[in-house]
């Protein structure tokens, strides 16, 4: 087993590799606020500040009954959702798993399975005793779409690609909206689809609808990103439209591009280990700072080190190490858990390698991993500051301070997330920073679908 002087010696060189000092976090700030304008001046930028055509907040008196349809990654989910005013709502919900061959199959077939998820949600909510729905009137439908969408209004939207594993041919390039009404239609099902969204935006409004001192809303889940309201005469590549410069509009930031393509931002922070995983990811040089913040990879990043460790003889001398080999093996809910070992032993952990990865280990290995996850998942938290400083700096929100909706598995489960980020806002703005609050957000896929879809009806 490894000895302890070893691990100590290994620890400060870990501690060296991802510790990041408030001067580097205020830096990489100051960086950040300059790449967010350039995406608000210019089209395809790297980090592209996507305007959601979703105008101002919601009042928090939208009021009524909506349908939202949320295309996610593993599921396909259906809400009915009923806004009572005063940021008070009711949601009822049915969910459909996608398979894998649906996320392959042609695009019309997609929008189509999406169309009768939909209409059989509508027979059994809404349908009489022979299947027949009559409805006062028509429900408008919010649908949530978090794929990279170019939208020139909020009820239109051309795929610019596929991610999350999906490969739909023939529907990049396309209007989503389009091919999804072709589908309603096909199956006669009585809606009429108003809103097209991504799940940041409606983070952001439902959370403002419910906390009026939201100004950003963020996403640690398995992938990173945020939005926010912006002055429509801050957005320069829009100018052509002519909308009025003193309204505002939601903009989906897309900011796990930071730093892509040149890594000259995080040069000075970024690891072999991320460097690793980058090239090694079907996007190599892409989402640069997603993969060193997100659910996806920090498991891969503590996984990197120990067989690093392994490959140096240092840690698990004489086991098989095989299970341990294969790449994304370690999720990183492993080091939620290892974080959070409440026995003196750290039982937990000796149980998650002898039941995961068939391997023994010495309580001087388990603290050592407690100190790696440790590490790892802080510089996650301070790294995460930065873009949310980004956006409070360039909207001018220190003084006053303001709330921020936070939602993802990270977040919410990851011990001492939110924490970490706080401490990382008052290393860069000192004292000020605690006027910067994350908070749980709200449902922004299906609460925050139907505030839109409320808006959007009554601007009309
Ligand atoms: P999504 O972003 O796909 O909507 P989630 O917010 O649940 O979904 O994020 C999923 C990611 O969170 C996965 O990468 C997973 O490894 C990570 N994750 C799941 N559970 C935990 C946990 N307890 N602690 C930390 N990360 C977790």
């Amino acid at each position: 087993h490894a000895r302890e002087e070893d691990l100590k010696k290994l620890l400060e060189r870990y501690t060296k590799t991802f510790t990041i000092t408030p001067q580097r976090l205020k830096m990489i700030t100051d960086n950040f606020v300059g790449v967010l304008e350039k995406g608000l001046e210019e089209p395809e930028q790297t980090v592209p500040m996507l305007p959601a055509y979703v105008f101002g907040w919601p009042t928090g008196e939208e009021v009524g009954s909506y349908l939202a349809l949320d295309l996610g990654g593993t599921n396909l989910r259906v809400c009915h959702v009923v806004l009572k005013g005063k940021g008070k709502f009711e949601v009822t919900q049915s969910k459909f798993r996608l398979t894998e061959e649906q996320k392959q199959q042609e695009g019309q077939l997609l929008f189509d399975f999406c169309a009768e998820c939909l209409n059989t949600f509508i027979i059994d909510h809404f349908g009489d005793a022979n299947g027949d729905v009559i409805l006062e009137e028509e429900i408008a439908l919010g649908f949530t779409f978090s794929y990279p969408m170019q939208q020139d209004a909020i009820d239109h939207g051309k795929l610019i690609r596929w991610t999350k594993g999906f490969g739909n041919p023939n529907t990049e390039g396309r209007d989503c909206a389009a091919m999804f009404r072709q589908s309603l239609e096909k199956f006669k099902v009585p809606i009429k689809m108003t809103s097209l969204i991504n799940d940041t935006t409606g983070t952001l409004i439902a959370s403002n609808y419910v906390r009026q001192d939201t100004r950003i809303a963020c996403i640690f889940g398995t992938g990173c990103n945020a939005a926010y309201m912006e002055h429509i005469g801050n957005i320069p590549k829009i100018k052509s439209l002519g909308l009025p410069d003193d309204e505002d509009m939601a903009i989906n930031c897309e900011y796990g591009a930071f730093d892509s393509f040149t890594h000259e931002h995080m040069a000075e922070v970024r690891t072999k280990y991320d460097e690793y995983i980058d090239l090694h990811s079907n996007k190599p040089h892409e989402q640069t700072y997603e993969k060193m913040i997100a659910g996806l990879y920090l498991g891969e990043i503590f996984r990197l080190v120990m067989c690093e460790m392994v490959d140096e003889g240092s840690l698990f001398l004489g086991q098989n190490t095989y299970k341990i080999e294969k790449p994304y093996s370690f999720d990183t809910a492993f080091l939620s858990l290892i974080e959070s070992d409440p026995t003196e032993e750290l039982l937990t952990v000796t149980g998650l390698f002898t039941h995961f990865f068939g391997l023994d280990t010495t309580i001087v290995e388990r603290k050592f991993f407690r100190e790696l996850a440790k590490l790892i998942g802080t510089r996650a938290a301070r790294l995460s500051s930065c873009g949310i400083a980004a956006l409070v700096i360039k909207m001018g929100y220190l003084e006053e301070g303001c709330g921020v909706g936070a939602d993802g598995s990270l977040y919410s489960k990851y011990p001492g997330f939110a924490d970490r980020l706080h401490q990382a806002l008052v290393d860069i703005f000192g004292e000020k920073g605690k006027k910067i609050v994350t908070y749980q957000a709200e449902d922004g896929s299906g609460v925050g679908s139907a505030i839109i879809a409320a808006m959007t009806k009554a601007r009309k």
